[in-house]
């Protein structure tokens, strides 16, 4: 009797050990830009004529927070690489992502383009390629890192490529049909899909991740719709399905 009862003992304390409780994924949620670093930035007209700046850096800490609330709310462990408007690093960025051990990596940016009319939103994940169009987000993304850092780190960039792209593909799978399904027919925006890019704060993160881009700040009309607080929300309730789809397909254990 007192031999089955340990047991039974066992069998709880490892079911435990399996649970959300102890084995909870650990995210890193990394706002885009900040501090001095604004991202890119558009005008939108307020009423009597006025006009008030709207930046990257505020739009992508905004939106992060809801996401950041949401996924706090559902047990997840959950981390901003910043909680403020600061200047943060790319290298600092991918720093904290080791730290923590973070077992997935979302940074948030909003999109920018000569044409005004573009829009829509596109989620990326890490990987080599040649597409000209993926080249501009790429150059503004990545544009706080020296030029010979890039250079010394290319083999790691290779590796982290090898190890994380086919997951990192998928959780950019999952939460683009979610973002799709929650906001692209209610707001009249349009989904650019699923794109791989070579991100340095993916890289260096060396994590399975992605990199949304939001929408265009550029457009006007888009904008709009972009810093309306029901919109950030819808948003990131679709990430957020997105990351519980990708947990439950692949499992609580951490990849790294
Ligand atoms: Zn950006």
């Amino acid at each position: 009797m007192k031999v089955s009862s340990q047991y039974l003992l066992i069998i709880f304390l490892f079911a435990m050990m399996l649970s959300k409780g102890v084995y909870a994924y650990t995210i890193l949620l990394d706002p885009g830009h900040g501090g001095s670093d604004q991202g890119a930035s558009n005008e939108i007209a307020l009423k009597k004529g006025k006009y008030k700046v709207i930046y990257e850096k505020d739009l992508a800490l905004q939106l992060t927070k809801k996401i950041y609330s949401q996924l706090k709310k559902k047990g997840y462990n959950v981390f901003l690489t910043r909680s403020v408007d600061r200047t943060v690093h790319l290298e600092e960025r991918a720093a904290m992502a080791e730290k923590l051990k973070a077992d997935l990596f979302i940074s948030v940016h909003f999109n920018s383009s000569l044409n005004r009319h573009s829009n829509g939103f596109e989620t990326y994940y890490l990987d080599n390629h040649s597409n000209v169009a993926v080249k501009k987000v790429e150059d503004a993304e990545n544009k706080n890192l020296k030029g010979d850092e890039l250079v010394i780190r290319q083999i790691l960039i290779d590796l982290v490529i090898q190890r994380t792209t086919s997951t990192s593909k998928k959780l950019a799978t999952y939460i683009n049909k979610r973002i799709n399904q929650r906001i692209a027919r209610r707001y009249k925006v349009v989904n650019r899909g699923v794109k791989a890019g070579l991100f340095y704060v993916l890289a260096l993160s060396k994590r399975p991740g992605v990199l949304l881009e939001v929408g265009f700040v550029s457009n006007k009309k888009e904008l709009t719709k972009m810093i309306n607080p029901y919109f950030q929300n819808k948003y990131a309730g679709g990430v957020v399905e997105g990351i519980e789809k990708y947990i439950a397909e692949t499992g609580k254990k951490a990849l790294f």
